[in-house]
Formats: structure tokens, sequence, C-alpha cells
């Protein structure tokens, strides 16, 4: 019933979207087609994950082989469906998830040189006997499952805004110290293997580099196990180091990036630690607010092409609609009801979405407020939005 109007003013920033898309090689573009033709003939309807980027990362695992990428593919889908991804990522409540972190030190921590997430994983460090006390091998998959969703959906598009270039894969360290076969019974080492399992065979092409560090006589060992679970473009990007690891990674990481555990400069002591924080463009502020504007829009649009009115001008003229002219006519009494029961509910449902309207713009204006710097690193997609939220001021 109404549009709110900065929602308008992302969706006609062409250059907002360019930063998300990246730019497309047309020779991936053309294998990427084919690929798409191959599905739509198969009878697979291409849905929402059957984006450009999402199908060239099944062409790539594969060496650009259409039909064993296609058979990839559709197991992908396939897991989707039977594991209910879509809605782990929306119902997961996974309550236990400080006493995880305090038993299994993971996490996201900051970006690369390039923009890249950084993971950090210290395996040697899992207590797995306790890991498995205060979760199940079950609840952990789905958390890793939802996780590895945000990542894609969330962490990918944020770094991308920040670094204003497309992002869409993750630079990761693994901590090996102190590892070996001793470390893992046998519900651990089945528990890793299943989410190794998840993350090449459903997640494929998203790591962009791995370091392995302080790897020592033990690790080798089951180093030798691990690698035969591994496919060779895989292996070629890990990178498998001793205790002098440090210059390596600062070479790709800023030392304000990373903790000094690993010989940075960052120790997120507010968080209680360096993977306790999460912290990374995709939890600040600036860059949230128009990640989640963009994402409003985008569903906003696919709710109104599914109503059967696509609007006609997303990309067209200036029309910052912010009530239709028909909505307005429905709030009017008609001489029969007047004051009657609809034309109160109408009011109010038009005034709640007028507050909610209202509430996201200064939302959004505190936001553009604290963030100067931001603003104007982001140029004139950020000066159409500021624009849109005058005109909405002046209206309401
Ligand atoms: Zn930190």
């Amino acid at each position: 019933m109404m549009s709110l109007p900065f929602k308008k003013g992302v969706q006609k920033s062409k250059s907002l979207l360019a930063i998300l898309e990246g730019s497309h090689d047309p020779k991936d573009e053309q294998i990427v087609d084919s690929f798409r033709q191959l599905l739509f003939f198969e009878g697979q309807l291409l849905g929402k994950n059957s984006d450009y980027h999402t199908l060239l990362r099944f062409l790539r695992m594969r060496d650009y082989d259409l039909t064993i990428a296609k058979n990839m593919y559709l197991n992908y889908l396939k897991w989707r469906e039977e594991f209910h991804v879509d809605e782990i990522s929306e119902e997961l409540n996974f309550e236990e998830f400080n006493e995880v972190k305090r038993c299994y030190p993971h996490g996201f921590h900051g970006v690369d040189r390039y923009g890249r997430p950084v993971y950090i994983e210290r395996i040697g460090r899992v207590n797995q006997n306790r890991l498995l006390e205060v979760t199940t091998s079950e609840r952990f998959v789905k958390y890793h499952v939802s996780e590895q969703e945000k990542t894609m959906n969330w962490r990918y598009p944020a770094c991308s805004l920040a670094a204003k270039k497309h992002i869409a894969s993750t630079v990761s360290i693994l901590d090996v110290k102190d590892v070996g076969m001793s470390n893992f019974s046998k519900p651990a080492r089945h528990l890793f293997l299943e989410i190794l399992k998840i993350d090449s065979h459903y997640y494929p092409e998203t790591l962009h580099r791995l370091f392995i560090i302080n790897a020592g006589s033990g690790f080798k060992v089951l180093w030798k196990a691990i690698r035969a679970f591994l496919d060779q473009r895989t292996l070629a990007k890990i990178q498998v180091l001793g205790s002098n690891y440090t210059k390596t990674l600062l070479e790709v990481i800023d030392p304000s990036n990373l903790p000094t555990f690993l010989g940075g400069d960052c120790t997120c002591s507010d968080y209680g630690g360096c993977l306790f924080s999460d912290k990374g463009p995709w939890n600040d502020p600036s860059i949230t607010i128009i990640l989640q504007a963009m994402i409003e829009a985008e569903k906003e649009n696919g709710d109104e092409e599914k109503n059967g009115f696509a609007p006609t001008d997303a990309f067209g003229g200036i029309t910052p609609d912010i009530v239709h002219i028909k909505d307005v006519y429905d709030a009017t009494p008609s001489r029969d009801d007047t004051f009657g029961q609809p034309f109160l509910q109408k009011i109010l449902t038009l005034q709640s979405v007028v507050d909610d309207t209202k509430a996201k713009i200064q939302a959004l204006e505190a936001a553009l407020k604290e963030t100067k710097s931001v603003i104007e690193g982001l140029g004139q997609p950020m000066e159409e939005l500021k624009k849109q939220i005058i005109v909405s001021k002046r209206r309401s």
C-alpha cells in the first residue's frame, strides 16, 4: 500500500547495485547463460539461489564442466530444501553461542587488505568434550550453516559496500597449535568432516586463501588425512606455516584487523576478545543501514512482482511517491461509514506505516550524521539517499 521513499531512492542508485554485483567477465557470462539453459531444459525452475555468482561458483568448482557442475548444483538445491536452510537462518535460536565460543574459539574478525572478511579458528584449543556437552552435533551443524548463510547474504555484501568492489570470498586463518590425531574423538572427527563436506559441496569457491599456522609434527599426520578430502583447487589456496607466520599474515592483513595473539594490534577488549566481537563492515551502522534498505527494496520489488504489479519506475523518472493516491482515497470516509470501524482501521494502519517510515528515516538520518566520512566516500549514491529523505520530510 505504501512505498518507503528512501527504498525507491536506493533502487535508483545503480552504482550501489553495481558494486554489489561486480563486473562480469564476458566469457563467464556466456558459460553461465549456457548453464542456465541446461538447467532450464532439465526442468529446473531458476529461483533465488540461481543468481550469476552462485552459478559461476558451481561452474568454477568443477572447471566449467557443465554436466558435473549441474549435478553439484542440483544436489545443492536438494540439500537446501531437505535441510531447510532458509528456515534455519530465520529460526535457529542458538542460545549456547557464548558457551560454544568458549570451548571452540572461532569467529570473523575484520577484513584483509583487499576488503575480504577474515575468519579465525583456534582449533587446537577446542575442548571437544565440553563442546558436545553445551551443544549437539546436529545443532552445531545448523549453527554453522546459519553462519555460512549470514556470510553469503550479509557479510559479503557489507564488505563489498565498504570496499566499493564486489567481494565474495573469505581469508581464513586456522591455528592448529597443539593439534594432533589425539585431539579428535570419533564424534568430533565426524562433526568436523560433516562441516568440511557442507563447506566444500554447498558453499564452493568462497575460500580465497587459508593460512594454517603453528603446524607441528602432530598436525602433519592429521593433514595427510584431511588432504584426501580436499580437491586440487582448494589445496592450491592453502598455505601451511609453522610458528613464524606473523610476517606472512601481516602482508595480507593490516595489524588493526589482526588480533594480538596472531601478531596484530587488536584486542577487542570491549567484547571479551577478538573472537567474540564479530567486528567488520557487516556490523558498521553506516554500512548496514544502506544494506538493509537495499535488501528491503529488493524484497518489496519481489513482492510487487509476485502480486502482478511490477514497478515500472524502478530505474526511471524521479517519483518519490510516499502514499499512492489510491490509498488516500481509500482512507477517505464514505457517507455510510463516517468514523465507522473500517475507516478508523484504515487510518490506524496508515498511521502505523507512517510512524514506521518516520522511525526508519530518523534512524537513517542519525546514521548519516554519525558517519560523514563514510558518506563522502560513498559519494553520489548517498547524495541521492539524502535527497529522498529531504523530499519525504517535506511531505510528512
Ligand atoms: Zn579484535
